[in-house]
């Protein structure tokens, strides 16, 4: 019998789930787009979102999702037979990389496979070796939602000045601005790409592109850089339709005010203390259910760990039995295995992943935990105990 009526939980890495706040804001006919309310509104989110990447630099808004940042952000600083160094923690950055190959930039990538982080040691020797500065940006991510791998992106960014090299530092948040904390200006990140359907709590279809004074010199070297994903006018518009290259995506910047002002009452240390308080929950259940059974995180170094999605391995075919499982009967969807295919896995079935960004809460974590316990047990497939007690310890131990 499936318990599954009530309300569906999506806990997915993205979209995350909507605030009811941010549907019902984004409820309304749409405004005058000439002037009056929604030109004041598009103002006001600049520096929230800048204040949300603890950057005072600068932040062009697209009509896009994740991959539309991605090519809005090399295409404004690098052009056809330029070179950039990859630096590879599961999915999402290769694919950025294979983005720029398709627009003709040079390709280098350092692999350091689906478990772990960014080596530092492979990029200083890698760098030192560029000694006609062959390479002139480096992408990384920030949290690879594949992997669920945190890399330091602070770290890399002093290896990089330490090795003199001036190439840019290119980092996709998409998975962990709003989530994992990250500090743009500190860190001194030249270009920082993300959107708004993870921890910024907003359907998708919006994504930014965030950048620092030496990258808007990079893009005034640029020979040619396409008239849509010029960041030029969107940062300094001079009409309002400016800021979207045509027609403003009107409900979605009701939504994404809506989101920015709970993250805001909420306060940005505390959204981030929030994720890290609910992710050490869910490492706690799994670590139990882990010690006995298939079951393992596929991360171990608690560091390395993003704070918005848990990545998993269970064994092919139990990964998709247990998602199809919750999803049917207790009206839970987790995220599919993505990245993972072997050769004796191919479509990655033995893996899932549990999303925890953006509007999340205890109860929330817990049902997802419990549930995905239900389904173990449904499914016959062996786990260590306590790992219900050990997230519930978690949740009331915090100060
Ligand atoms: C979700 C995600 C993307 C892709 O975003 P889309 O909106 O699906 O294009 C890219 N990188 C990371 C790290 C992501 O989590």
């Amino acid at each position: 019998m499936s318990l599954s009526q009530g309300r569906q939980y999506l806990a997915i890495p993205g979209p995350s789930v909507i605030p009811d706040r941010v549907l019902q804001a984004m409820n309304q006919p749409c405004p005058n787009i000439y002037d009056g309310d929604l030109i004041e509104l598009t103002h006001s989110l600049i520096p929230d979102l800048k204040h949300v990447a603890q950057t005072k630099g600068n932040v062009a808004i697209y009509i896009a999702n994740g991959h539309g940042a991605w090519e809005a952000a090399i295409s404004n600083v690098l052009s056809p037979d330029d070179t950039v160094l990859v630096l590879a923690t599961g999915r999402f950055c290769i694919g950025w990389g294979g983005m720029a190959e398709n627009l003709g930039v040079h390709v280098e990538t350092l692999d350091f496979g689906t478990d772990s982080t960014i080596d530092f040691e492979a990029v200083r020797s890698h760098l030192r070796a560029d000694k006609g500065g062959r390479i002139k940006a480096i992408m990384a991510v920030h949290v690879d939602t594949s992997t669920s791998i945190r890399n330091d992106i602070g770290a890399l960014s002093k290896v990089i000045s330490d090795t003199g090299h001036d190439a840019l530092l290119m980092v996709d948040c998409i998975a962990s601005l709003g989530s994992d904390k990250f500090l743009m200006d500190d860190w001194d990140v030249d270009i920082m790409v993300s959107a708004c359907q993870k921890g910024l709590m907003t359907p998708p279809a919006l994504s930014f592109v965030y950048f620092s004074d030496r990258a808007a010199n990079a893009r005034k070297k640029m020979e040619r850089v396409s008239s849509y994903w010029d960041w030029n006018p969107r940062i300094n518009p001079n009409l309002f339709y400016e800021y979207f290259c045509g027609t403003a995506p009107t409900q979605h910047l009701f939504g994404l005010r809506e989101a920015l002002d709970m993250i805001l009452e909420e306060g940005l240390p505390h959204v981030w203390l929030r994720h890290e308080v609910l992710a050490k929950a869910v490492w706690a259940s799994c670590e139990a259910w882990a010690r006995a059974g298939p079951l393992e995180l596929n991360v171990s170094d608690k560091n390395s760990r993003s704070r918005a999605v848990t990545a998993l391995s269970i064994g092919a075919p139990r990964g998709m039995q247990l998602r199809k499982w919750t999803e049917k009967e207790a009206g839970l969807t987790l995220g599919i295995g993505l990245g993972m295919n072997t050769e004796k896995d191919p479509k990655a079935e033995g893996f899932f992943r549990i999303g925890h960004m953006g509007h999340v809460n205890a109860q929330m974590i817990m049902g997802t935990l419990g549930s995905v316990q239900a389904g173990l047990i449904a499914l016959g497939i062996p786990y260590g105990s306590g790992g219900l007690d050990a997230a519930a310890q978690v949740l009331a131990n915090v100060d």
